[in-house]
């Protein structure tokens, strides 16, 4: 959890989950994970730490903490001069899965959650993150664990990828669970081939639902990269001109002097 966060596309995070099942990543490759194992305490063994992240687990307390910050500081928007100036934004469980299949279904919605007691009124944490004033993002590989609601406007879902099977299965999911969401998104990091986003970008996008909302929103990079996985700076380069030619946002990780869009920001 950190008001200044290293990622670039977001300004803080907030750990309302840790933990994560697993994906196609290897676990000692998945940047959450050592992340962790950074971390350890003294006697605690990387065996331990791994399983202990393997079951993720929930800490709503600290969303209190990230309702109390402010927008922006003159040296956040001098650090990071592609986002936004007026809010804060708060990425949502960066170390571990938010909607992982292991935690309780109902904890973003659920009212009689311990953590909000202290408040006079019972409120879930969605209700808390819809009546604050930041941007919320989170970004899964389990899209079909959503809640099936109307998202607040100040909520940004992000499915994460690294490969065209991944796309197309995580993609459709998210058009599906992501109704009333501020945008919806693609975090195409770590690659490991070349990633054809076409038919989600367009206006036309078959797998979406009438009326539902299409991606618009691409994320790419090599990140710090999994050993054994071939990268090229050439696939990036043509998910920025698929996203040039349907009008949607994209941003490059690693190129500061890249395209950096933000939605809710300038384009
Ligand atoms: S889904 Fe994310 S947090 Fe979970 S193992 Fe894969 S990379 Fe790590």
């Amino acid at each position: 959890m950190g008001k200044n966060s290293q990622i670039p596309q977001y300004h803080s995070t907030v750990e309302l989950t840790e933990g994560c099942s697993g994906c196609e990543i290897p676990i000692r490759e998945c940047w959450a994970c050592r992340h962790c194992l950074r971390w350890r305490r003294k006697g605690v063994s990387e065996v331990e730490v791994i399983a202990k992240f393997r079951r993720p687990e929930l800490h709503l307390e600290r969303l209190a903490e990230a309702l109390r910050w402010g927008p922006p500081t003159a040296k956040e928007q001098a650090e990071k001069p592609w986002m936004p100036k007026d809010r804060r934004y708060i990425f949502v469980s960066s170390r571990g899965d938010a909607f992982d299949r292991q935690l309780p279904h109902s904890w973003l919605t659920n009212i009689a959650t311990p953590a909000l007691q202290e408040e006079s009124v019972q409120r879930s944490v969605l209700a808390r993150i819809e009546s604050s004033p930041h941007v919320y993002i989170f970004c899964t590989k389990q899209p079909e664990n959503m809640p099936d609601i109307v998202w607040p406007s100040n909520v940004i879902l992000l499915v994460s990828v690294t490969d065209q099977k991944t796309a197309n299965w995580c993609i459709p999911a998210l058009l599906l669970h992501g109704r009333g969401a501020m945008a919806l998104g693609v975090s195409a990091e770590p690659m490991r081939e070349k990633i054809d986003l076409r038919e989600y970008l367009s206006n036309e996008c078959s797998r979406s639902k009438p009326g539902s909302q299409k991606l618009g929103w691409v994320i790419a990079g090599q990140g710090r990269g999994v050993k054994g996985w071939p990268y090229s700076q050439e696939w990036a380069a043509k998910l920025q001109d698929q996203c040039a030619i349907n009008g949607n946002l994209f941003f490059d990780k690693d190129n500061e002097r890249g395209l950096r869009q933000i939605p809710g920001g300038e384009k």
